[in-house]
Parts: C-alpha cells; structure tokens; sequence
C-alpha cells in the first residue's frame, strides 16, 4: 500500500461533500476558495456531490456561483446523475422514465438524454419528490409492481432542518412504496452507494488512485470513498468527530482526518514538495 503522503502526491481531484464540508447551509468555510485555487494551480481537478436531488444540477451551479465558486456544469454530481449511471449499465434500453421526483431533478434526467413520460415507461426513478401528490405515489406503485427497473436515487430517510417540522426524503418515500408493493429499489445510486464517485471517474476518466472523496459524514461520504477504493479524507467542520471516526472497524475507517480545508491544503503542499 503506497504512503499517505506518496497517494496525496499522486492526485488528480477531489471529490467534496458540499454542506457541512465547504460551507455549512448559506456560510462559506473561510479555507474553501484558498483550497480551490491552490487545487487549480497544482492541476488538481475537483468536483462536488450531493444525495440532496430536489434541486438540479443548474441550481447548484448557481449556488455555488453566489458563494464565490466558480464551477463548470460537470463538476456538479447530484444523485439523479447517479441514478443515470446505474441505469446505462443496468437498463440500457431504458430511455422513457416514469419518476417521482422534483422539477429540477426531472430536468437533469432531461439534459441526459432520457424522456419522462406519464404512459409506457420502460424503468422507474424515484428521488425526492417536494411536489408528492397521492396521484403519482399511485402511478408509481403501479409501475413497480409490474416489474419495471426500479431506481431510487438515495436513502436519506429525512432531510435535516432546523424548522418544526420533519422533512420525509427519497428513503422514506421508498419505504412507504415498499409496503404498499413488496419491492426495493434494484438499486440506491447516491451516497454511500460507490455508484456516485463511479460517475465521476468515467467523467473525467480517472483511476480510483488518481482521486480523493472529503466530507463531514462516516457513514455517507468515508463509507462511499473505502467502498470505491478512492482516498477517504473526513474533515471536522461537520457532523462526525475524530473519535467517532477512530471507534470504527479499520476498513471503514477514513484514510485522512484533516481539522478543515485549510488542513488539507497544507498535507496537500507538504506531500508534492
Ligand atoms: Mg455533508
């Protein structure tokens, strides 16, 4: 196994968790654009993921945008493209969708060549629908139960929020589909599932060495980084403590635990001297 330092050395971009590791909801982490900029000059490439689909791909660019960072369209992985990933190598005669999902969701799917339709769809994705009617929930658990390629596109059973009130996601939606049809998804393509950095190798046609996954979360981000092979990086600005993170079985463990970004910046310089 090569060093930590000999890995960091050898990168060719990082995959960020976005809240909770670069800003945490509307606040930039101070260390973010420094890191950015040091990654532009070292030719390191980087991208952003997130499981949270009920905003598209586009949205996020703007969001990004109005924090300071610039990024391309396709440094942007959400969910939903995922979800499109698992269905090329899984249903590749699958063009026409049925969904249960959020506008900007069906957008992306849209924008990657799939058509969504309301009759005769050749497979289901089901994401985090903020628009839910009784109606399409219906629709939905009859496309299932016929057997249709079944995708959803990550378990999150809640989205957090600091308002009264519980906000059910794509997991609970799935679970409520469940009961009513007896079937799973075939499969759940965000995180921790490694179909989301799969996504981005192909992207940008990168070797699991070659990458490096950073996030707040052990059971989502460190999870999905071990699980693809690619270098698992946990940073503090978030959810998990070091002690937590030190209290796992050794494979599931993160490879690198940084304080912050700025951490980070600073093993990425020490290594490439
Ligand atoms: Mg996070």
């Amino acid at each position: 196994m090569p060093s930590l330092s000999s890995r960091l050395a050898r990168l060719r971009h990082i995959v960020f968790d976005m809240d909770g590791t670069i800003y945490l909801g509307s606040r930039l982490f101070e260390p973010t654009l420094p890191l950015l900029a040091l990654l532009r000059r070292l030719d390191v490439g980087y991208s952003f993921v997130t499981n949270n689909c009920s905003r598209s791909r586009a949205e996020y660019i703007d969001h990004l945008r109005r924090l300071g960072i610039a990024a391309p369209p396709d440094a942007v992985v959400v969910s939903t493209h995922a979800a499109t990933h698992y269905l090329r190598r899984h249903a590749p005669h699958a063009r026409r969708l049925f969904t249960l999902n959020s506008p900007g969701a069906d957008d992306d799917l849209r924008l990657a060549g799939f058509e969504i339709v309301q009759e005769s769809p050749d497979a289901v994705v089901v994401g985090w629908d903020r628009t839910l009617t009784y109606d399409r929930l219906c629709r939905t658990a009859w496309f299932i139960k016929r057997g249709l390629p079944y995708v959803a596109t990550h378990p999150d059973r809640v989205c957090p929020t600091d308002e009264a009130t519980v906000l059910p996601d794509c997991g609970a939606i799935c679970a409520l589909l469940e009961t009513a049809t007896g079937r799973r998804p075939d499969a759940v393509a965000g995180k921790p599932s490694p179909t989301m950095l799969q996504e981005v190798l192909d992207r940008h046609a990168l070797a699991a060495d070659d990458v490096a996954m950073i996030g707040d979360r052990l059971y989502t981000d460190v999870r999905m980084a071990r699980d693809a092979g690619v270098l698992a990086v946990l940073t503090l600005t978030g959810e998990a403590s070091a002690d937590e993170a030190m209290s796992l079985p050794a494979p599931e463990r993160p490879e690198l635990i940084v304080r912050d970004l700025h951490d980070l910046a600073q093993q990425l310089r020490a290594a490439r001297q």
